[in-house]
């Protein structure tokens, strides 16, 4: 079979740190270019910019690695050139930019993966599977990081449309739509938003089920100690604990067994299930965790607070 020749746009962190070493391993996909307006890759023809890979590369398919304030019009360009998306998370900056990607895909016949890599962390399929025979009672999401050590430089998180906490606040609610069956609505939030900043540094966010089990959730950027991110789920059945970002699930206080690939275990899953889209001329869309985020900035009570420098 044919490897898919992917270009990839946007050479920054997680283009290093996961996308470049995943395609360089993999057998279904062919790093065929790069566009970056600092830096190339080695062994890798290398352009300055999206128009010129699409024009001077041979790629059936572009991962869009770039901060989401301009993953809509890059999206839109790779789409209207007949090229498959991988879109890094979040999605877009507005619901509507998605919605319209989205209709784009499906009437050109192209893949759209709209990707949530938190969802192929090893333990989050499992607690999925143990989700279904139970019911929830309540859950909790605590998601603390430093923002200082692992997004340093992003001046994009702290501008409109870069999302601040909500970059990786993101990522846990991708995961909880992912394990709680029933629908998750939005019913309060506050945002500690930085005087110099336009996003927040810290988030609380009071949620429900249809159902009406309580879910409460914790982002903090701020946060220097012991790095967190846990999703506690109270079953009828006992506790469900996911920790370390959905890398590890404990079942009844007992931690399971997730077999994962060492060295890349979320976005390595995440490119085959690319391929396989690619290969079955199909996408993959789930605005639910985006919509509660852009829900969180529609209602959230916004406290100022304290400027934010690096
Ligand atoms: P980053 O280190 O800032 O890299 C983003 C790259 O995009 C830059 O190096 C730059 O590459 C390019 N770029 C194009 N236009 C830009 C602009 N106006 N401002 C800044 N950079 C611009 O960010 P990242 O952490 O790789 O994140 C990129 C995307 O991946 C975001 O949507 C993020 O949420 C997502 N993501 C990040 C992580 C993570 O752990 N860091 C994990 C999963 C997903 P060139 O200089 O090469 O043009």
């Amino acid at each position: 079979m044919k490897t898919i020749r992917l270009g990839l746009l946007g050479v920054g962190k997680i283009a290093r740190d996961q996308h470049i070493p995943v395609l360089r391993a993999s057998a279904e996909f062919t790093l065929a270019a790069v566009a970056s307006r600092h830096s190339a890759v080695d062994s890798t023809p290398s352009f300055h910019d999206l128009s010129q890979m699409l024009d001077g590369a041979e790629i059936d398919a572009v991962a869009i690695c770039t901060p989401p304030q301009n993953h809509f019009e890059a999206a839109r360009t790779c789409l209207a050139r007949g090229k498959h998306v991988l879109l890094e998370k979040p999605p877009c900056a507005s619901t509507t930019e998605l919605d319209i990607l989205a209709a784009e895909a499906a009437r050109q016949r192209l893949t759209l993966l709209q990707s949530w890599h938190s969802r192929f962390a090893p333990g989050v399929a499992l607690a999925a599977e143990i989700l279904r025979g139970r019911k929830l009672r309540r859950a909790t999401v605590i998601w603390k990081e430093d923002v200082r050590r692992w997004h340093p430089g992003q001046s994009w998180i702290w501008e409109a449309g870069g999302f601040g906490v909500f970059d990786p606040g993101i990522n846990a609610l991708s995961i909880l739509t992912a394990v709680v069956t029933d629908e998750i609505f939005l019913r309060d939030a506050t945002l500690h938003v930085p005087t110099n900043c336009q996003t927040p540094i810290a988030a609380e966010l009071s949620l429900s089920t249809v159902g009406g089990a309580e879910i409460a959730a914790e982002f903090d950027f701020r946060h220097t100690g012991t790095q967190t991110w846990d999703i506690a789920l109270e079953t009828d059945q006992g506790p469900v604990l996911l920790q370390q970002g959905g890398s590890v699930v404990a079942v009844d206080g007992k931690t399971l067994d997730t077999p994962h690939d060492a060295h890349h275990p979320e976005y390595t899953p995440l490119y085959r299930r690319f391929a396989e889209l690619v290969r079955a001329g199909r996408s993959d869309v789930d605005a639910r965790p985006f919509r509660l985020v852009a829900d969180a900035f529609l209602m959230g009570r916004r406290l100022a607070v304290e400027p934010f420098h690096e």
